[in-house]
């Protein structure tokens, strides 16, 4: 009876899909091993509200003063870098820091911060009409972005890579991707990259990298493709079911989105993590997030301070 067969399958892989979510969620490995060690807001930084600050020739910064708040874009389901408890409504991570150092660095404190939670692919579009101030979730800076938005930093550099499933030995980089299915978020450079180098891969996106890490545990897809320091959140978090594989095959930068034109805020915000990258902030912020995935503190990469637009 194929047809009940399939059927069955399909009911255990969702009761599957929705037990593993449910672990990923919770932030805990296989019952009875210790929850992962995630940041604890003790452990956090607290960053010096500069006072008296102004930056008139910035129409975003007006805006948000007139408002008494920043608006900053974020993500959330990216351990480590900025995720949100389902429970508190807190958003924890080495970009929501970022987004705290620049917030404190423009006069505003952090703890006023509104948090919105905008995918890949609505990046540009969020910061082109107005819907927020600033955006800090693992956005690559590149040349064709830079036509659409501007771009403070680079605060870190990422690389491209691979997660699969531990009991996955076939794929060791994008090389094996051939025929294979490959998760990735619509609108983001990892995707992009594996259409137009890696064509024979079987691309699949998701809003989200979240989505593909629950299709990669119920065996829809066989990789999930992203920048590493994202990946290894994941991996962190069940790492009896996940493993990042082969070596980082892209430049990441990470930078700050801005309006485009704004360049006096983007130059505000080069000069404020400058200054947090010379006073310590930066990296006390990196090991009380990312760091805690594994990898100790690299050196920033240089700031990109490129001319008015
Ligand atoms: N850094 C890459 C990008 O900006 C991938 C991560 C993401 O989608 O946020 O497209």
């Amino acid at each position: 009876m194929p047809h009940r067969h399939s059927t069955r399958l399909r009911r255990t892989l969702v009761a599957l899909a929705l037990a593993l979510l449910a672990l990923v969620v919770a932030g805990c490995g296989r019952e009875g091993s210790p929850p992962v060690k995630g940041p604890k807001g003790s452990e956090l930084p607290t960053y010096p509200v500069a006072k008296n600050f102004t930056l008139p020739e910035s129409p975003t910064w007006e805006k948000a003063k007139r408002r008494g708040h920043l608006v900053i874009g974020v993500k959330e389901d990216q351990p480590y870098l900025g995720e949100k408890d389902p429970a508190t409504g807190v958003y924890t991570g080495f970009d929501i820091e970022i987004a705290k150092m620049m917030s404190a660095a423009l006069g505003f404190p952090p703890d006023t911060i509104q948090f919105q939670t905008i995918s890949s692919a609505n990046r540009e579009t969020a910061l082109q009409n107005g819907q927020i101030d600033m955006y800090v979730g693992t956005y690559t800076i590149n040349d064709k972005r830079k036509k659409l938005v501007g771009f403070a930093g680079p605060y870190y550099m990422a690389g491209q890579s691979l997660l699969v499933r531990t009991d996955e030995n076939d794929i060791k980089g994008p090389q094996d991707l051939a025929g294979k299915r490959v998760c990735s978020a619509a609108g983001s450079t990892p995707y992009q990259r594996i259409q137009a180098e890696y064509p024979k891969a079987v691309l699949v996106a998701y809003d989200t990298y979240s989505v593909c890490v629950d299709n990669l545990l119920t065996y829809q897809v066989d990789a999930v493709t992203t920048d590493d320091a994202i990946l290894l959140g994941y991996a962190a978090k069940v790492p009896e079911e996940l493993k990042v594989v082969g070596k980082p095959f892209s430049e990441e930068p990470y930078g700050i989105g801005v309006p485009r034109g704004d360049n006096a805020l983007r130059f505000a915000l080069d000069d404020a993590l400058a200054a947090a990258e010379r006073n310590g902030y930066w990296k006390k912020a990196y090991d009380a997030t990312l760091g805690l995935s594994g990898a100790p503190a690299p050196e920033p990469p240089p700031i990109d301070r490129y001319p008015a637009t």
